[in-house]
């Protein structure tokens, strides 16, 4: 039997989001492999194996999987929202460029989903209808001043810009860090948004002008938008004109 690799992404939350292509790659699977909580959005059935990992276990994960597809199952490793967007895609070339020659040759294919941003952007309206960047603040795999010097080059630029991981309980101080710079640098009521479980029942959106935003505001559960100089509320929808 020949193996396969797909690397999924469930999307934000809610079931309607997971996209065909990826509910009939599940199907197929014989091992599921993610971080916890995405591994438990997977039904078990009959012939399915779930190998639910937990986090900063990225490499592990992917030549995991990769083993499995080399012995002839049909490996899903699962991520939330988009697979390539700060997820496990990247881990899976990383394993593959430095692991045995043969994984070159394996059946990988990468299924997109609906990243947060996305989501979030469309349960507040339309902020990122100009350019925008999309910036991880989580420093596992980065200095804390390159974020921050990317942040400071992005305002320079005027972009919206999307964080990822904003902020969590082992680095509660960074997001404060990053407000002081916004604080610094931007008008006091450039908007943020706070979008909390986008999609889930969970979900909270929370639009305010830079200067009333806390850092507790956001959490891991969290997307922070920030608007562009351009970006403006109409009703209770936040938007970006689409000419500068
Ligand atoms: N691959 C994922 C991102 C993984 S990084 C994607 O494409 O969405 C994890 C971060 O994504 C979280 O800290 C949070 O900032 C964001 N995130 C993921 N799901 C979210 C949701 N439903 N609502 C808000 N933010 C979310």
């Amino acid at each position: 039997m020949t193996g396969s690799l797909v690397i999924a992404g469930l999307g934000p939350g809610a079931e309607g989001m997971v996209t065909p292509e990826v509910l009939e790659a599940l199907d197929r699977a014989t091992d599921v492999i993610g971080y916890i909580p995405y591994v438990s959005r997977i039904s078990p059935r009959d012939g399915l194996r779930l190998h639910p990992s937990d986090n900063r276990v990225e490499l592990d994960r992917a030549r995991h999987a990769l083993e499995l597809a080399a012995q002839g199952n049909h490996a899903v490793i699962v991520s939330s929202g988009d697979p390539g967007v700060f997820a496990m895609a990247s881990a899976v070339f990383e394993a593959v460029e430095s692991g045995p020659a043969p994984w070159r040759d394996l059946d990988i294919r990468v299924l997109p989903g609906i990243t947060a941003m996305l989501a979030a952007a469309a349960a507040a309206g339309a902020p990122l209808g100009h350019d925008f960047c999309a910036i991880n603040l989580s420093d596992n795999l980065k200095p804390f001043d390159l974020v921050l010097r990317r942040v400071h080059l992005a305002l320079e630029a005027d972009f919206v810009m999307a964080f990822y991981n904003p902020r969590s309980a082992s680095r509660p101080h960074q997001f404060a860090s990053l407000l002081d710079l916004l604080n610094d640098q931007v008008e006091p009521d450039r908007l943020m948004i706070f979008a909390r479980a986008v999609t889930t029942p969970q979900q909270e959106i929370h639009v305010v002008p830079l200067q009333e935003a806390r850092p507790e505001m956001a959490d891991m559960r969290t997307l922070v938008i920030l608007g562009s100089s351009a970006t403006r509320r109409i009703g209770r929808f936040v938007y970006t004109p689409r000419r500068a």
